[in-house]
This record gives structure tokens, sequence and C-alpha cells, in this order.
């Protein structure tokens, strides 16, 4: 589903993700492609299109997580809502260890495990951007 979002609004939500993706880190700044506002509960379910319920995103963070809302804990196997960047915390349910993203929580074990957080090509960039002081 497209949804127009004016640059006003996108100027907004760049801001408050600090020029960021809200999910992996990655910053807007030294992406291939532009990052994008995400709906955080999609348009399909309700979600609206307000600083309320956008995130910053990169391209393949917003790729990984499409219209899904939530997944199956791989510990529970319950199931549980994926990260909310406007209603939690990132480093309450996320650690960077070296390159990686540790999951603390529930949410942060199915965001990075739907979201491909630690593929070993992301995994690769991410130590790229630490060693050059970027992240
Ligand atoms: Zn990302």
């Amino acid at each position: 589903m497209t949804v127009v979002i004016s640059p006003t609004l996108r100027r907004l939500v760049v801001r408050q993700a600090g020029h960021r993706c809200e999910y992996c880190l990655l910053p807007e700044a030294v992406a291939l492609h532009r990052h994008e506002p995400d709906h955080i509960i999609p348009v399909q379910h309700g979600g609206v299109t307000d600083p309320t319920n956008l995130a910053l995103a990169c391209l393949r963070c917003n790729r990984y997580k499409g219209p899904n809302v939530g997944s199956f804990d791989p510990l529970t196997n319950q199931l549980v809502p994926l990260y909310h960047p406007r209603l939690q915390v990132w480093d309450q349910h996320f650690r960077l260890v070296g390159a990686e993203i540790m999951p603390l929580t529930p949410e942060g074990r199915v965001t990075v495990r739907l979201l491909r957080l630690n593929d070993p090509d992301r995994l690769a960039e991410r130590q790229r951007l630490i060693e050059a002081r970027l992240l």
C-alpha cells in the first residue's frame, strides 16, 4: 500500500530518529539508499500516518519487516509484537556486542530474527562502521 509522506513529516521522522535506522542503527548518511519512514503498525492493520506510528528504517529493515507486527519468539514459541520504536527504548531491548545486535527481550528476539539484523553481510557492514567510528 502506497502512502504519501510529506517532506515535512519525513524531516520530522528523520530528526526524531537521530538520522539512523531505528532498528539496526545504520546511519542514513552512510547508506546506499535513503532510509524510509516505516509504519510501525502498517496501514493495512489500521496504523496511522503520523509521527506516533512512524519510525525511520533502512531499506533492508523496512523490506524484512514488511507488513508484520509480530512473530513467534524462538525461545518460547509465543506470539510476540515486534519492537516498537515510539513506545519502547532500543537499549532496553537490544545491546550492541561488537557488531552483533543481541536481543534482551522477547520483542528484541523476534525483531532481530524477522528483520535479519545479524545476517553476515549486515554484521560485516556494522563492523566496518564501528572501525570507522561511524556507529
Ligand atoms: Zn535498519
